[in-house]
């Protein structure tokens, strides 16, 4: 959040300083993500009204995409089901009515690599991804002033005509509406495998994505967990991603694992995000499983709150009460 703030502040031309407690980039939330941006997949997450911006941020990291930097792609996702686990695509399908229906022939024309393994599933064409770490060293590079301190936002509010905080979890401290919510991914190469797009595999717990990225790389994730004591992921969390992983191809019980992680993230109670203002300091957080997929436009929202200019999330957000 505070990188897209920064990286958008400057391109309209603001001199900008970024501070990160943790360094450039910072081994935060966000490095841990997934990097799915996946509108109609997580509209179970928040009102249709969000589906326009979400829409809105896919073509804004598309603009600012240069020469593959951090793998952006509009391939769509596909999702798929095991046979027990149908009635969930069906589900699916009530509340996304751009989800186009994929039989056996249709899923083998889009993921060859699949050897004909499913026979229903539902294809979202408008759906993308990045590579989430890539993507913050690309904000990073383009950004001037980097400093790697621990700041109050109110101790620094004198010296700047505004400050952002996007602290994420860490304001927690003075606001007591923001929770945790654990997410813990694998990291897997794959050689024997080729997908195209990310497949979402209908799993009874949790929105499992495998994300295919260069080099053979797949990531599964994520979990949801409502527990943000303990930082690292859970023996339990790995098994059954590791087990999903397979059920979608026998070739990943050979894989290797390249990492299993975990990050919290910063969540209101509706868990849809926060854009406040306080003097000069502008607050933005809660971005919950939507740091990527909402940071753009709630950074145009910050861009447009300094430049004292009305914005349509400021707006959803505020006048229409989601939040
Ligand atoms: C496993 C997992 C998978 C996910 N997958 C996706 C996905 O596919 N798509 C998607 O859109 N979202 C996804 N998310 C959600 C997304 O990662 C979060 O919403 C997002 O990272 C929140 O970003 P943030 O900038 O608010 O917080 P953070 O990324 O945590 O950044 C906050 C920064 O503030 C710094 N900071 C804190 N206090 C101070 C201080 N006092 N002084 C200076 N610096 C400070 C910290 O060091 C940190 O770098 C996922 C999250 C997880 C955990």
């Amino acid at each position: 959040m505070g990188l897209m703030s920064a990286y958008m502040l400057q391109k309209a031309g603001h001199n900008v300083t970024i501070f990160d407690a943790d360094g450039f980039p910072a081994n935060n939330a966000s490095f841990k993500a997934g990097g799915m941006l996946a509108p109609f997949a997580e509209i179970e997450h928040m009102p249709v009204t969000f589906l326009e911006p979400c829409f809105e941020s896919i073509r804004i990291w598309q603009d600012i995409s240069e020469n593959g930097a951090f793998e952006f792609a509009q391939r769509g996702s596909l999702l798929l089901a095991h046979p027990q686990d149908r009635h969930m695509l069906a589900r699916f399908a009530q509340h996304a009515p751009q989800a186009q229906i994929t039989d056996k022939a249709r899923i083998a024309e889009l993921e060859p690599g699949l050897n004909n393994r499913f026979s229903d599933g539902l294809y979202l064409p408008e759906e993308a991804h990045i590579h989430p770490q890539k993507a913050m060293r690309f904000l990073i590079q383009n950004l001037q002033h980097k400093i790697q301190q621990d700041i109050d936002p109110g101790h620094i509010s004198g010296h700047y005509d505004f400050v952002i905080d996007a602290r994420g979890m860490a304001s927690q401290k003075t606001d007591s509406d923001l929770r945790g919510v654990k997410g813990e991914l694998l990291i897997v190469h794959n050689p024997d495998l080729i997908l195209t797009r990310p497949v979402r595999l209908m799993h009874p717990r949790y929105a499992l994505y495998i994300v295919p990225r260069e080099g053979n790389l797949f990531m599964i994730g994520a979990t949801n967990i409502e527990a943000e004591g303990e930082p690292r992921p859970a023996v339990k969390s790995a098994m059954e991603l590791m087990s999903a992983l397979v059920t979608l191809h026998p070739s990943f019980a050979e894989a290797h694992i390249v990492e299993i992680t975990a990050g919290i993230r910063p969540s209101y109670p509706d868990n849809l995000p926060r854009i406040t203002q306080a003097g000069n300091i502008i607050s933005s957080n809660g971005l919950y499983r939507h740091g990527f997929l909402l940071s753009p436009v709630m950074a145009k929202c910050v861009l447009a709150l300094v430049e004292k200019k009305r914005n349509a999330l400021y707006i959803l957000l505020h006048e229409r009460g989601h939040r």
